[in-house]
């Protein structure tokens, strides 16, 4: 009986009864597309942000998230992310600290790297942002032999994310494009999306569609409680490419608020309350200022780089990492699936968990 009920335990991805306090059974997946990990770690560059023609609003950036030192600077752009996501758990990829992170699809824009993340293979056939249907096998199609099936979703602005998800073949809920949905599709009863244009933050302007993303996350967390939840946003990126760096460092910004209030709520609920692991990335990095590169990436040097911040019950409150390491983005899918007592074991190659954050030896 023993033998069986572990072997339950093994399939239903459920901890033996000891360990069970403490222990994450609900994980959160957050990105910030194309973010920067010269932002993350060091706060808003001078020499991007000196440069006229890329921020209108300098009185914004100086007043708001400089400071000489890059630790204060970095905590003034985002506070969620180094006042509590840092102090209670790990951030990974500080390169100037020789901790690095980074993706070994080898193409450095989105598609190829949301599948990195989700199916743990940086698979070079898929190359391109408009690829079809997803071939491989990823964590939610994971999960779902594992007791998760109907407790997991994705709330994105970008409109690939059914493709890359493949939700044909998973039916996984993803809810994209929410402007645009509006009243269609979304099967949430009662809510009127179309109110929620009036709650942009008027003293912020950025983040429109993410804001809808948001809130339309927050919501179905609320109503369905699922137990892998998977929230992309977008706008970082938009920003960057458009060469508007306030906007950029405002997105950023405004996310970090976000992924505050989502904590928030999920340190309220009785599912989630200390029983929930948040992992934020983002699904490739930017070039570097010499060149002004920073805008794009793709076949850029320096975009391959891209970081990992997590909090949760069971993982050590190491901060930033500052040891020599190499990680990779292979590595998320099989960290999710091991933070949720499972060996991911897809039926393709996968990156290995990140052990430290998982408490593995
Ligand atoms: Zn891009």
């Amino acid at each position: 009986m023993k033998q069986m009920l572990s072997i339950l335990a093994c399939l239903l991805c459920l901890h033996a009864p000891a360990q069970q306090q403490g222990k994450t059974e609900n994980v959160i997946l957050v990105t910030l597309d194309g973010y920067r990990w010269q932002e993350l770690f060091g706060g808003p560059q001078k020499k991007i942000y000196k440069t006229k023609k890329y921020t209108k609003d300098l009185a914004t950036i100086k007043s708001q998230y400089w400071d000489a030192d890059p630790v204060k600077s970095r905590a003034k752009l985002m506070p969620f992310m180094w006042g509590t996501i840092a102090k209670n758990g790990q951030v990974y990829g500080n390169k100037k600290l020789h901790n690095k992170v980074t993706l070994t699809n080898g193409y450095k824009f989105s598609y190829p790297g949301y599948n990195e993340i989700l199916t743990g293979w940086g698979d070079r056939r898929v190359n391109s942002n408009d690829y079809p249907d997803n071939p491989n096998s990823n964590i939610f199609d994971f999960l779902k032999t594992k007791g998760f099936d109907g407790k997991m979703f994705c709330a994105g602005t970008w409109d690939a994310f059914p493709r890359i998800i493949n939700t044909k073949r998973n039916g996984v809920p993803v809810f994209v494009n929410m402007k645009a949905e509006a009243n269609g599709g979304i099967h949430i009863n009662g809510v009127n999306i179309d109110e929620w244009h009036t709650t942009i933050p008027p003293h912020n302007p950025y983040a429109k569609t993410d804001t809808f993303t948001y809130k339309f996350a927050k919501e179905y967390i609320q109503r369905y409680h699922p137990r892998f939840s998977f929230i992309g946003f977008d706008e970082t990126d938009d920003f960057a490419h458009g060469g508007e760096y306030d906007a950029y460092l405002g997105t950023a910004h405004t996310l970090d608020a976000y992924i505050q209030d989502l904590w928030g709520f999920v340190q309220s609920d009785p599912q989630y309350k200390d029983k929930t692991t948040i992992i934020v990335t983002c699904d490739h990095g930017r070039g570097d200022i010499p060149k002004l590169e920073w805008r794009h990436h793709g076949r850029v040097m320096g975009a391959e780089y891209i970081w990992i911040a997590a909090m949760g019950p069971g993982i050590e409150a190491l901060g930033e990492i500052n040891t020599k390491e190499h990680l990779h983005q292979n590595q998320i899918a099989a960290t999710i699936a091991a933070l949720l007592g499972c060996e991911y074991k897809p039926d393709h190659y996968a990156g290995a968990p990140i052990r430290s954050l998982t408490g593995q030896k």
